[in-house]
């Protein structure tokens, strides 16, 4: 199951770049555009069924908030303050604000972390890994680039090639494979590539798997009937084999 993310953020263009760069390290994201947004999505966005970590019914659909602070409706550390009179959700502060004034009320107001624009997607990955931590959720680095037998994916450059030659994808192709990757070596059942790739009212669309696995082994097994690399797992799943080191 993928950890799920509010993003709260106006900035439609650092918005639609960090909702990218969260997809590709296997984080489901939700995005808002003004504090209003983002408390109707706190308050409404529902689990998947096939969730593990939601153990109650009251327990938030997030795991974790990125909050702008300037947002057209309102300050965002009204939703701040929000979220910590009802969850204990790690939250992330992103914003063009400076100040080790703002900083410490900030932390003080149960802020995680204070992130001040313009940072690094890296960056931002691994304090949402210590957040996430100190809230005892482990979360490794996500494997954003495969290498084996001539079959190079980078996730992150959005690339895949065969054999040096580009290998072209459909969107659809590309998250199932992209999913693959991030678990290679790993099987990966019918219902979690389908609620990932897809959405959790898809998780009984099995015909889908199959007619992607289909096309994927089209472009990138040297004979598809024979498939060297996306395997079968009979009843269970698919697994991507191991990559090289
Ligand atoms: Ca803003």
């Amino acid at each position: 199951m993928s950890l799920r993310v509010l993003l709260v953020e106006d900035d439609r263009e650092l918005r639609t770049t960090l909702r990218d760069a969260l997809a590709i390290e296997g984080y489901e994201v939700l995005t808002a555009a003004s504090l209003s947004e983002g408390l109707a999505l706190l308050a409404h966005a529902t689990r998947p069924p096939s969730s593990t970590l939601a153990s109650t019914s009251d327990a938030p659909a997030v795991d974790l908030v990125i909050l702008d602070l300037g947002l057209p409706d309102g300050d965002g550390e009204t939703l701040l303050a929000t979220l910590r009179r009802r969850h204990a959700l790690p939250v992330l502060v992103v914003s063009a604000r400076h100040g080790d004034g703002q900083k410490i009320r900030l932390l003080d107001a149960g802020a995680d972390d204070y992130l001040v624009k313009p940072f690094s997607v890296g960056e931002l990955l691994a304090r949402m890994r210590v957040a996430l931590r100190h809230r005892g959720t482990r979360v490794d680095p996500a494997v954003t680039h495969y290498v084996s037998g001539g079959l190079d994916i980078d996730l992150a450059a959005h690339r895949v090639t065969l054999n040096g030659a580009p290998c072209h994808l459909t969107p659809t192709e590309f998250k199932l494979l992209a999913r693959l990757v991030r678990s290679a070596g790993q099987v990966v059942t019918h219902r979690q590539l389908l609620v990932d790739v897809w959405g959790a009212e898809y998780c009984d669309h099995t015909h889908y798997l199959r007619l992607y696995m289909g096309q994927l082994r089209a472009k990138l097994e040297a004979d598809p009937g024979e498939p060297q690399r996306l395997l079968t797992e009979p009843g269970v799943g698919y697994r991507l084999v191991e990559g090289e080191d």
